[in-house]
């Protein structure tokens, strides 16, 4: 268990160096988590004070690599916070290297000050916190670099800044959104993109359809509207897309002797991993059971959302980094994971998210009906082109994106009368609000608190659906109120095709006994939750097949993870993750604002919105139907409401 030797953190001070190492409080007492990773954390320095474990720590090296983080991390639009912590940074190199004096110490003092008073956004507001705690609490480790025998300077350990902010904090993949909205600011879309493309490729595809966790935790949110994160992000990728950035993308070279990484699906996660496993220098393989390569995002998610050249040429930079796509090959079907160990990988990477229906456990549903059409199995006939006969009316059950991409893409095929059945309120429909609004919009009918009881067939033909109405009873363990039936109140609707979009599992036809693989009390395949690592060694999964039906974002935060354990696992025979991602967590965790910082001085600048397809040119097929900005001034608009309330934090190691 650590113990903590000091902490300054959140205004409370907590001074054990006084008290033997078996007698001084326990970390996970202190209101931080405890270490992280492999390593043990040895401190944590941030914009709320400083938390030391390691006695033996460094606190002067440890306040310069700081200050010199800072120093990159400013942007430079006030002199105190981009002049000041290089200033800082020279005079505690100064000092480390034995030749400053009593005056620099003062001066510290003052500047670290001055600098946390004048600067205009958070990170110069805040990085002082640090040293001005340091040159309180520890005086005499600074004075001790003023004498003629100054300590060694210790080299040995590894820091890791990261710069955070309630936005990054949110993006399960850890995207560092300040600085491309920074970079978005400076009209430099090519850099806004470079830092997008760290962590993923699909850029212009998340631009379209994440859920933007990040901008639900917008720190400007409370003072009028988070900004449009996902659309700065889509205006970058598209510019860089124009603008053939990525032919200037690092062409990676794989070498003969290569070692090979097999993976099972080319959906989000696969792909992910492909690219950043590729990138380390590793020969892929995907192999994909359908004919086409992104998963839910091409199966699923229908063009009018995500047109499919953004998504192909996303798939095609994967490909550009050598990565090798098997298609119409299931594994367990095709290939069994056996054949695909013997053929010498030395890694393999599950991610074959959840493509069977859930059932509604309603008469006549397992009858064969024709008619009857799971709807992740019609989106993916409409999405590979196929011929589907869906008649006049249909009824479509669920009140998940799923489901307002069944009926959305039903009325866009030319159905008269598409009907939406949920058995909650509007209230409690999961789906993005955008997305029921849009449905609506399009002339989806709504049957709120209803669920269908039975398929009605003639000739073994759907010919309706009967359905009963519910009401709301007290909260279920979702915290959602439970819909109970209301007796007697059964109704018909005259349907040609009943379409359940109320979830998905998997297919683990892959799994033998013999390969070691187990399953959650959830269904989905057990990993490590950092590593990703299954229960066999050497093979690792993500995506939804293990967080269950989940999303793009975070499908890509898990195959980022298990790249880099895979990597690790490759050349040290351990998974773990790097300290770079150890860190991130750790911010993540600690919160970085507990509570919303409401910024004095903002100025009122409303959200701007995206441009939208007229709904009349909308259903003449599937033409994108979100534009997003069109014009730079628009987006340089938006990302100047950014109220830069970023904050940089280091894990010592
Ligand atoms: C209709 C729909 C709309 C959605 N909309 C959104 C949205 O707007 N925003 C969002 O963030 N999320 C959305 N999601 C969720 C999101 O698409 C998923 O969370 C994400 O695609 C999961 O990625 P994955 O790589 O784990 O799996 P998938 O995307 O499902 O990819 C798995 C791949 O593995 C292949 N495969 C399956 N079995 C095998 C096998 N045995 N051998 C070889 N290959 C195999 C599949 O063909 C597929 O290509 C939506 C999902 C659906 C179904």
């Amino acid at each position: 268990m650590s113990k903590v030797f000091f902490s300054s953190w959140n205004g409370k001070l907590t001074d054990e160096r006084n008290k033997k190492p078996s007698e001084r409080m326990d970390l996970q007492d202190l209101d931080v988590p405890p270490q992280l990773g492999e390593k043990e954390l040895k401190a944590f320095i941030g914009w709320a004070g400083m938390v030391i474990v390691d006695p033996e720590l460094n606190v002067v090296e440890t306040l310069k690599e700081y200050f010199q983080s800072v120093q990159k991390e400013s942007c430079g639009r006030c002199i105190p916070c981009r002049a000041g912590s290089k200033v800082v940074a020279d005079r505690l190199e100064k000092l480390l290297e034995g030749k400053g004096s009593k005056n620099d110490l003062a001066f510290l003092k003052e500047i670290s000050s001055l600098i946390k008073d004048s600067s205009l956004c958070e990170l110069g507001m805040s990085s002082p916190v640090p040293l001005l705690h340091a040159l309180e609490h520890f005086a005499a480790d600074f004075e001790a670099y003023l004498s003629e025998t100054p300590p060694a300077r210790d080299n040995g350990l590894a820091y890791q800044p990261i710069l955070t902010a309630p936005c990054r904090n949110g993006c399960p993949a850890h995207i560092n959104i300040p600085k491309y909205i920074e970079c978005i600011k400076e009209g430099d879309y090519e850099e806004a993109l470079a830092v997008n493309r760290e962590k993923t490729p699909l850029v212009g595809t998340l631009g379209r359809v994440c859920v933007h966790p990040c901008e639900s935790n917008c720190n400007r949110q409370p003072y009028d509207q988070s900004l449009s994160i996902r659309l700065l992000k889509r205006y970058a990728a598209d510019f860089g897309a124009k603008n053939n950035y990525d032919q200037k993308a690092k062409n990676v070279k794989t070498a003969a002797d290569a070692a090979r990484v097999a993976i099972v699906g080319a959906g989000p996660a696969g792909l992910n991993a492909a690219y950043q496993l590729a990138q380390k220098g590793y020969k892929i393989t995907i192999y994909e059971a359908l004919p086409i390569a992104g998963g839910m995002l091409a199966a699923g998610i229908p063009s009018y959302r995500l047109p499919r050249d953004i998504l192909n040429a996303e798939i095609g930079l994967v490909e550009s980094l050598g990565v090798e796509i098997i298609y119409n090959t299931k594994v367990g079907e095709d290939i069994t994971l056996d054949q695909i160990w013997k053929e010498g990988f030395k890694a393999i990477f599950i991610a074959n998210g959840l493509h069977e229906s859930t059932t509604m456990g309603c008469k006549g549903e397992d009858a064969g009906y024709k008619g009857y059409l799971p709807g992740v199995e019609y989106l993916r006939k409409v999405n590979l082109g196929e011929k589907v006969d869906l008649g006049e009316k249909i009824a479509v059950i669920g009140g998940g994106n799923v489901a307002m991409d069944c009926a959305r893409s039903a009325i866009r095929l030319g159905v008269k009368e598409v009907n939406l059945i949920y058995r909650r309120s509007r209230a409690e429909m999961p789906a993005n609000a955008a997305e029921v609004d849009a449905a609506e919009e399009e002339g989806i009918k709504f049957h709120l608190l209803a669920n269908p009881t039975s398929i009605l067939e003639d000739s073994s033909c759907v010919s309706g659906l009967e359905c009963i109405r519910m009401k709301l009873g007290e909260p279920d363990d979702s915290g959602r109120r439970r819909p109970e039936p209301l007796e007697g109140s059964e109704y018909v609707l005259d349907v040609d095709t009943v379409i359940p979009a109320i979830g998905q599992v998997a297919d683990y036809s892959y799994m033998t006994p013999e390969c070691g693989l187990e399953l959650t009390k959830k269904e989905n395949l057990s990993t490590d939750p950092v590593t990703m690592e299954t229960d066999t060694p050497g093979i690792f999964a993500g995506g939804d097949v293990v967080l269950g039906a989940a999303t793009v974002i975070e499908a890509i935060a898990s195959a980022n993870r298990a790249a880099e354990a895979i990597d690790n696992y490759i050349r040290t025979g351990q998974s773990k993750v790097e300290a770079q991602a150890v860190s991130e967590k750790h911010v993540e965790e600690i919160g970085v604002y507990k509570e919303a910082v409401v910024p004095e001085m903002v100025g009122g600048r409303e959200r701007l919105e995206e441009e939208v397809l007229p709904i009349k040119e909308r259903l003449k097929g599937f033409d994108e139907a979100e534009l997003g900005f069109k014009y730079p001034a628009k987006v340089i608009n938006e990302a100047e409401r950014c109220i830069k309330c970023l904050r940089l934090g280091m894990t010592i190691l």
